[in-house]
């Protein structure tokens, strides 16, 4: 059956986890790890947890983390991981759209008034703190206000069906309002299915996570998987440039996923020597520039293999092969376990190299947005493929290249550029560090082209030396008109670019 309770598939006396925090760290077997979600199940049915409940699960990476989730999907409820360090308004806007019954908190947050606390107030969510409580051994569910849960009837131990929603994400509002993703038992064990087999994942395989849980990148790929795999994962509370080499040798990592912006981070840093043997890199969430690729590579010794994923997809639509199969840097590589065709306006498949709009069909899919017509209502094709909103090709191995999110494309008197593109040129100059390719409004054009550029330290570089660079390398029409020098680049928490933030950004700052 495809539930997460009967997905985790480590021998019981096999290492699951290990919590690196200093002074000691925590190791958790497989069958500690099982005994502890039951526990803590019967702990969330004890207060009225049942079918359908939501629970915004709102600490760091931890085990507690990962306990209180798994219990959550175990007990047919709904968890809804939120970022830790959002503010009050952020909880509010989450909590509020998901309604969530039971806001879990780390330790401390209820003294201290915490935003996700004040936030959870509002709107009436039983506030728990949950955290590992040394002394007892266990995972602590402190409820400290009861809130809408009082007088409710305990719950029967309940067991999920395939079908049962067990999580809720928000898309990260890349483009729009972000939109509430369900997903079922069933969604997210075809993509566990799916990474073990595209990584060939076995029970020998030790990741460190370094993404955060409230995304399906970290969540899926570096928790789930490796545990329907019977693997294990080294979990830092969160990422840290100074201490992932030491986390990773000392506790025997062999593969690590993240987004580019972690991994430049990391390419900043000293390699440790020897280098540990990594088995493979995975990058995925953002474009990985060929130039960070083959710096990767060279530094790290090890096969980078870039993926593509959404959350509507449960992570994970598309990767790079491991080797001896060929990966392509600036390709997201195949379908794995999902069918991907490029369509083009009216919804017919494009020959091989035909640019269009990716679309993907997969038990891995959401069936729909939450409470969300309007978006609903142009989400799937007639033949149930869904819409990316990414624009694309299959080039001659039918690998598949991303050249932009259809909304992003910038639209100069009609030719479109790809964003993509453009920032993969500017970042081969040997001064940049960074660049984010953007539309502005342009009276002549209707759009035209600007870009934000980081800079290595030290490194220089004119506008007029930008210029050139890109007229040696794209048509003329490809030139920005604008360029900003910028000192950092606005991000998302998870390390996502995010385009029109950074246009507004610049703008202002120049303003
Ligand atoms: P919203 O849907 O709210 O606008 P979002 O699409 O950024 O936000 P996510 O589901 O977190 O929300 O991100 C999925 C998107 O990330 C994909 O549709 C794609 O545009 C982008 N993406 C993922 N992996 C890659 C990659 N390897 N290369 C380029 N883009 C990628
Ligand atoms: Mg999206």
């Amino acid at each position: 059956m495809a539930t997460l309770k009967s997905s985790v598939n480590g021998a019981g006396s096999s290492v699951a986890i290990i919590i690196p925090s200093k002074p000691a760290s925590l190791t958790v077997t497989y069958q500690d790890l099982l005994a502890e979600c039951s526990s803590f199940q019967r702990k969330l049915a004890a207060i009225g947890i049942t079918r359908g409940s939501p629970v915004s699960i709102a600490v760091v990476n931890s085990y507690e983390f990962i306990v209180s989730f798994l219990a959550t999907s175990w007990q047919r409820a709904t968890a809804a991981p939120l970022n830790p360090a959002y503010k009050q308004d952020e909880f509010e806007f989450y909590i509020d759209d998901i309604k969530s019954a039971l806001v879990l908190v780390p330790r401390g947050a209820y003294a201290a008034n915490a935003p996700s606390v004040r936030a959870a107030k509002r709107f009436n969510a039983t506030i728990a703190e949950c955290y590992w409580d040394a002394a007892k051994k266990e995972v602590a569910l402190d409820v400290k206000d009861l809130g809408q849960l009082k007088g409710a009837k305990k719950s029967a131990v309940l067991d999920p069906q395939p079908d049962d929603v067990a999580l809720v994400l928000h898309t990260s509002g890349t483009t729009s309002r972000p939109k509430v993703v369900p997903l079922t038992h069933r969604n997210l064990t075809r993509t566990m299915k799916n990474i073990q087999n595209t990584y060939q994942l076995t029970a020998k395989d030790r990741t460190m996570l370094v993404m955060p849980l409230f995304h399906v990148h970290g969540l899926l790929c570096a928790l789930l998987a490796p545990l329907y795999c019977g693997g294990s994962m080294v979990v830092p509370s969160k990422f840290s440039a100074s201490d992932f080499w030491q986390d990773f040798i000392t506790h025997g990592a062999n593969w690590y996923t993240a987004v580019p912006t972690i991994h430049q981070i990391l390419l900043k840093n000293p390699a440790p020597s020897p280098m540990p043997e990594i088995r493979f890199i995975r990058s995925c969430s953002s474009p990985l520039s060929p130039t960070v690729f083959h710096q990767l590579e060279e530094k790290f010794k090890a096969p980078v293999l870039e993926a593509y994923a959404m959350t509507e997809a449960a992570h994970q639509m598309t990767s790079n092969p491991l080797p001896p199969a060929k990966r392509k840097p600036g390709t997201v590589g195949l379908g794995q376990g999902v069918e991907v065709k490029i369509l083009n306006d009216a919804g017919d498949e494009l020959p091989q190299g035909g640019e269009g709009e990716i679309c993907i069909r997969g038990e891995n899919v959401t069936k729909g947005y939450l409470n969300n017509a309007t978006a609903n209502a142009g989400a799937f094709t007639k033949g149930g493929f869904f819409r990316t909103g990414d624009q694309g090709k299959k080039d001659e191995d039918g690998y598949i290249i991303i050249t932009g999110r259809i909304k992003e494309l910038i639209n100069k008197a009609g030719e479109k550029i790809s964003p993509i593109e453009l920032d993969n040129v500017i970042t081969s100059h040997p001064a940049v560090a960074e660049a984010v390719s953007f539309a502005i409004p342009d009276e002549l054009y209707g759009q035209d082209i600007a870009v934000a550029i980081v800079l290595k330290p030290a490194a220089k570089l004119t506008q007029e030396e930008l210029k050139n660079w890109v007229s040696e390398k794209l048509a003329k029409f490809k030139i920005p008109k604008k360029v900003y020098f910028t000192e950092v680049m606005p991000k998302t928490a998870t390390g996502k670019i995010q385009r029109r933030i950074v246009a507004e950004t610049m703008q202002k700052q120049e303003a």
